[in-house]
């Protein structure tokens, strides 16, 4: 019989092995992010089990960055390294379990459908074939990968380029949120479907503005929340610096030299097992106007897709002020415009749920095609 092993030296692996020794109680501990305590993020290989009952447990769970997250969570686990699928698990409040028998001698598992570094090259690169797409690199990580930026627009169109509507959509400044990028692929892919009407007429009238990843060391590194220099970078939008937040520095910058009229900004959440958005509601330019905005917005979301609703999110802030170093409010204050966090379950959508799979990438990447329609919906009235 081969030996039990655990491996997480590869892309966006993360794991600390404690003990291999009893297949029914293999002891691991959730990994924090390099430079910070952040710890909720894990993928690794499972060797050697294929045919017997393991029990793998998470013997810090209690203590990772949000305990909240393991209630009625289900492991995403792969054979094949292609196609996921969820685990049961149980949490005691401290140590978070799981029970199977690998079908095979080569098992992956990972808190959340992984999304690779290679993966988001190909997404670069099959986006800037299209004609409709300018590739731009705006900056180094600090490890020194690049921060993209794809600039999409219709040149051929009859809209005065002025006149176009500058859509922002930005993923995965938390990199183990890793929902947020199948979601821009997925939006991707229809904003460059020739035959979609509504891709057309986005195209004819707006340019976007894409970031598919903010964040590729935290990715690369496993980090569920911060940079190479432990920055959580949603929380870097006030006062960027180049020496611990370059990612934001240059986007932020690059919004500031073209500016904006809509702004996505697509999460991952570790406990609510719903799709929802959170505005600008707190900062200090809010009023009617981004209310309205912001209403109709979702008005049009729920018609486009039974994956959003509006029911669950977090408490509304109401008169309390708003965290402005987060990128949401700051973008949606400094530009006066409709802007929304959007934020994905790591568990499932419990409206329509779906118990092979639970919420992965699949689905998120249709929720981002879907969110095309609400675009189109406000797109006349983004400017006041
Ligand atoms: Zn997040």
């Amino acid at each position: 019989m081969n030996p039990i092993h655990i491996s997480s030296t590869f892309d966006a692996g993360a794991i600390d092995v404690v003990s291999v020794a009893d297949p029914q109680d293999i002891q691991l501990n959730i990994r924090r992010d390099n430079a910070s305590d952040f710890a909720q993020w894990f993928y690794f290989c499972l060797h050697g089990a294929a045919g017997q009952p393991v029990r793998l447990n998470f013997m810090n769970a209690g203590q990772s960055a949000y305990p909240k997250g393991w209630a009625g969570y289900r492991v995403a686990c792969s054979e094949d390294h292609q196609n996921w699928f969820r685990l049961d698990t149980d949490f005691d409040g401290e140590v978070m379990s799981v029970a199977f028998t690998p079908a095979s001698n080569r098992v992956y598992l990972a808190y959340f459908e992984p999304y690779s570094h290679e993966r988001h090259l190909d997404l670069i690169g099959s986006a800037g074939a299209s004609e409709h797409v300018t590739l731009e690199r705006l900056g180094s990580t600090l490890d020194g990968r690049d921060v993209t930026l794809l600039q999409i627009t219709d040149a051929a169109s009859t809209t005065p380029q002025a006149q176009k509507k500058k859509v922002w959509l930005i993923a995965r400044q938390h990199p183990g949120e890793t929902m947020a990028e199948w979601f821009v692929e997925g939006f991707l892919e229809r904003l460059l479907d020739e035959s979609d009407p509504v891709a057309r007429v986005l195209l004819d009238q707006c340019v976007f503005y894409v970031v598919p990843n903010m964040n590729p060391d935290g990715a690369v590194r496993g980090n569920l929340r911060t940079n190479a220099a432990g920055a959580n970078l949603n929380r870097e939008w006030a006062a960027p610096s180049q020496e611990t937040s370059p990612e934001v520095y240059a986007v932020r910058q690059k919004m500031l030299e073209v500016g904006v009229d809509l702004s996505l900004d697509a999460h991952g959440d570790e406990g609510m097992p719903y799709n929802f958005v959170v505005g600008t509601e707190g900062t200090p330019g809010w009023g009617p106007r981004r209310q309205a905005l912001e209403e109709a917005f979702k008005t049009a979301w729920l018609a486009a897709s039974p994956d959003f609703q509006t029911t669950h999110g977090y408490p509304r802030g109401g008169r309390e002020e708003a965290n402005m170093t987060l990128a949401t409010n700051w973008i949606g204050q400094l530009f006066d415009c409709l802007a929304f966090t959007i934020e994905m379950p790591f568990k499932d959508n419990a409206d329509l749920p779906d118990l092979q799979v639970g919420w992965n990438g699949e689905r998120a990447k249709r929720l981002g095609a879907s969110v095309l329609q609400p675009v189109l919906a406000v797109l006349a009235q983004l400017r006041s």
